[in-house]
């Protein structure tokens, strides 16, 4: 069983401050209670307690969100020169880091995970900021040369796309709320933002950095309350012109439903059941903890995780007790313990999925190297579980589990289509790696895995530069990179007669 570490130390001052303050939802730029009035709780999964009341939005403060937003649209943000809002994008990031140790604190709070991973969410999403702010003065229509007879002066204009909603998980808050929050204020898009009901904290001090910043009121609004209420009613809302939506594939399918009352655009980041392949050629010191963090970092509560995991058949047993040994060294705890590297799940209903997971594969045959329990404690935790004698056709290898569980099977083929048909033999197509120092196979094998992002002698690269996205019902789009200007932005052809 992984070592769990010691109950956290106390949490400073700002922090405190923070959780002891009223959690309103921001609209128009002001700080406001629900009109229902409702609040609802917010817990620690380290502990199962709660940690603070926020305001519960609900269909008529997403309304006047929506209002908000579309009046800041219209009323000059869509417009304002692009340096403006890059300089505006570059003070929040600055923001960011400069309250970054408590955005840490809340989101480990909150979420769960260790401080060094709360620590990088906050440095990455300052990046993500300074990144796509850069476009804001960057992106451009194009002159075109139409075949038509006449003399013709035609070019596109790229325009932004409006009033955005944006609806994201409880996997890594702050992260998710700047991958939608930083390409809408680059192109000029004003933004309602709400929060996974789990996880609304690092949102709400978010909102109040935005506010800090300067942005005009009504560019940035966050709702934060429940799904089948104030998210349904945000994707169902006729006056916002595009969802942004990471969660599972179940809840982007009844998103995609909802935006056809007036064809919003939609972009869906969704699950995935990524496949790891080992080569018997695999650099091992680098694949070892490379496969190991891959499944189980932020106890497998990653989209891109590393599910399902392939080694040819020479060096199965191998690889199956080196990673087992790697995982062996994680320190179960409280993510605000620095000794923690993995820490709970977020929720009771999350671990008790998981758990029920881990028995069906049990149920079915599976044979469990490692993990498949619970350590005594009152958090939501669950040890690193490796399984193999994995079939095809088991739940576990097919569903998207959202835990610390990686299933492995061997691989005998040498042929790589065969390999790639195994790799792709799921409905998702979010990730890929492959582990191996021939390069010929690495690029063969890279074009004909089905999924958005592959690595090779890597899991996946988290950077501002890639884009990330789904084959398959992994999802609709490609957020980060240039190409997530596409989601946020139209284009518009205009022809001139000369
Ligand atoms: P999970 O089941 O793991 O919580 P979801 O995909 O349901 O994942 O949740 C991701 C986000 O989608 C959260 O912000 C949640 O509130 C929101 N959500 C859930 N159900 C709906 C829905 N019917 N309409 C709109 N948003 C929803």
């Amino acid at each position: 069983m992984t070592a769990m570490t010691s109950p956290p130390p106390a949490l400073a001052q700002a922090t405190q401050a923070f959780l002891s303050s009223d959690h309103g939802l921001l609209i128009g730029g002001a700080r406001q209670t629900g009109q229902a009035g409702s609040t609802f709780e917010t817990f620690d999964p380290a502990t199962g307690q709660v940690i603070a009341r926020v305001a519960e939005g609900r269909a008529e403060d997403v309304d006047l969100a929506v209002k908000a937003a579309r009046k800041a649209f219209e009323g000059g943000w869509a417009g304002t020169m692009p340096i403006e809002r890059e300089k505006l994008m570059w003070r929040l990031a600055e923001l960011i880091e400069a309250h970054g140790d408590t955005l840490a604190e809340l989101e480990t709070l909150n979420n769960g995970m260790p401080l060094f991973l709360s620590k990088f969410s906050v440095s990455s999403a300052a990046d993500m900021l300074r990144y796509m702010a850069g476009w804001a003065s960057k992106m451009a229509g194009e002159t075109l040369n139409p075949s038509t007879p006449g003399e013709w002066h035609a070019f596109t204009l790229r325009e932004p796309v409006g009033v955005v909603g944006a609806i994201i998980p409880w996997n890594a808050p702050l992260n998710m709320a700047v991958w939608k929050l930083a390409p809408a204020l680059a192109t000029g898009c004003t933004i309602i933002l709400k929060p996974a009901e789990q996880t609304p904290l690092t949102a709400l001090f978010l909102g109040q950095l935005v506010q800090e910043a300067g942005f005009p009121e009504g560019v940035v609004n966050i709702i934060t309350g429940f799904g089948e209420t104030a998210g349904a009613a945000l994707a169902q809302h006729p006056d916002v012109d595009k969802i942004a939506f990471t969660g599972s594939t179940g809840t982007g399918k009844k998103i995609a439903q909802y935006a056809t009352g007036n064809m919003k655009r939609v972009s869906l980041e969704l699950g995935g059941k990524s496949p790891m392949i080992v080569f018997p050629d695999a650099p091992l010191e680098k694949a070892i903890p490379g496969l190991t963090m891959g499944a189980f970092v932020n106890s497998g509560q990653v989209c891109a995780a590393g599910t399902r995991l392939f080694v040819h058949a020479s060096i199965f047993d191998q690889v199956m007790e080196s990673v087992a040994a790697q995982a062996s060294k994680f320190k179960l705890g409280h993510g605000l313990d620095p000794q923690t590297t993995l820490g709970p799940l977020v929720s009771r209903q999350q671990h008790d999925r998981v758990a029920d997971f881990v028995r069906s594969g049990l149920a079915d045959g599976c044979a469990a190297y490692m993990g498949a329990s619970s350590p005594d404690s009152a958090g939501y935790f669950y040890e690193p579980t490796l399984l193999v004698n994995t079939a095809r056709d088991m739940r576990v290898v097919r569903e998207e589990i959202f835990g610390p569980v990686l299933c492995a099977t061997p691989f005998e083929d040498e042929d790589l289509s065969a390999i790639a048909q195994l790799a792709n033999d799921t409905e998702y197509g979010l990730a890929a790696s492959i582990w191996t120092q021939n390069i010929s196979i690495a690029h063969k094998l890279s074009k004909m895995i089905k999924a958005g992002s592959v690595g090779v002698n890597t899991h996946i690269l988290n950077d501002a530069v890639m884009p990330f996205g789904g084959f398959k019902q992994s999802g609709w789009g490609r957020e980060k990179g240039r190409e997530v200007l596409d989601l946020y932005t139209q284009i518009k052809s205009v022809a001139v007669s000369l």
